[in-house]
């Protein structure tokens, strides 16, 4: 799929993407959708990999099994995809999809249903100080409360940026920055001190992933809640960035951590250390930005959602999966993810 415009972010430019689709169909003719989006960088899998793990573990794993016992399918498989998380998010989102429709019931409903809606932030590339803030005007104009706002390769144009947007939008829109790991200690606190009149709402991911401690070290001396995205991969990460209290909130994306299923594990992990929770996402059609959706919509913890990644896609097959009004995002109201592929 292409981009409609193509963005920058701290270690990469992007125009297109592709993703992978996955059709399950039972004997009783119910049939279920995945979406893999595969990312080098973050998933490590190639679009090729997806396809190939699909033919050589999921396709046999699957046929001829109960499509209703997930977690049985999807131990089976997973030991097999170690470094497949789109892969098995993809398998997992549709043996969800499936269980919401054999249930008749919204996947969100199933899972627990706490809210019906959710505010999503917007994301804005790396851009020079005018387009960043010209763009985030055009954003607020279509309803979005919420700015993401990318950064991380230069602390000066990054503090000029916040201070311009802050300016055209007013006070009333939330600013969240990513860092996408661009920076390091002295780096962010400079950034925090050149913005400090901006009021952002929270720090995605400051520094490089492989660096707990100076991670630890960034979320006790600054005073606005940092996140972990990069450096949260599976529930283990989760696990340890909890306990050694190095983050303030984290960033699940289903396409990071496998699924559905593992994604309310890491939830659990986060209720337990206090952390707040955001759902993110990857360049991903509406299909699996519904899966991410009925997740968030499920647990009261999850009170951040950056699910944009499908609003830019020229020609995504699934882009109805989702309705967006206002910089706020519902299901569809039909069961499972709430949507059917041609
Ligand atoms: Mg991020």
């Amino acid at each position: 799929m292409k981009l409609a415009e193509p963005y920058t972010i701290a270690y990469e430019t992007v125009s297109s993407t592709t993703n992978v689709f996955l059709r399950i169909e039972t004997s009783t003719g119910k049939v279920g959708f995945g979406c893999a989006a595969p990312d080098r960088e973050v998933t490590g899998e190639s679009p090729q990999d997806v396809i190939e793990a699909c033919k050589s573990v999921i396709i046999p794993a699957f046929k001829g099994s109960d499509p209703l016992r997930p977690i049985m399918l999807m131990e089976r498989i997973r030991p097999l995809l170690k470094n497949r998380p789109a892969c098995l998010a993809m398998a997992d989102m549709a043996l969800f999809d499936l269980m919401g429709k054999a249930a008749q019931m919204p996947l969100y409903k199933l899972l627990g249903g706490y809210r019906d809606r959710i505010r999503t932030s917007v994301t804005i590339g790396i851009m020079p100080v005018e387009e960043t803030a010209a763009k985030a005007v055009e954003f607020t104009q279509k309803g979005f409360k919420a700015l993401k706002i990318k950064g991380g390769l230069d602390v000066d144009d990054d503090i000029a940026r916040f201070l311009k947007v802050r300016e055209a939008v007013g006070k009333k829109i939330e600013l969240r920055f990513d860092a996408n790991q661009g920076y390091s200690e002295a780096d962010i606190l400079k950034f925090v001190a050149g913005v400090r009149s901006v009021r952002l709402e929270l720090i995605e991911q400051p520094s490089p992933r492989d660096k707990d401690r100076l991670l630890g070290r960034i979320t006790q001396k600054v005073p606005l809640p940092v996140m972990a995205d990069e450096s949260l991969m599976d529930l283990k990460d989760a696990f340890r960035l909890a306990r050694n209290e190095l983050v303030d909130m984290i960033n699940i994306k289903l396409m990071k951590v496998g699924g559905i299923d593992e994604a309310l594990k890491i939830n659990a992990v986060a209720r337990a250390a206090d952390l707040d929770v955001m759902v993110g996402c990857m360049d991903e059609s509406a299909l699996a930005i519904a899966a991410g959706l009925h997740f968030a919509l499920a647990r009261p913890n999850v009170r951040y959602a950056d699910l944009d990644g499908h609003l830019d896609l020229a020609d995504d097959p699934a882009k109805e999966a989702v309705l967006l009004r206002n910089g706020v995002l519902t299901p569809t109201g039909r069961p499972g993810l709430g949507f059917n592929m041609d």
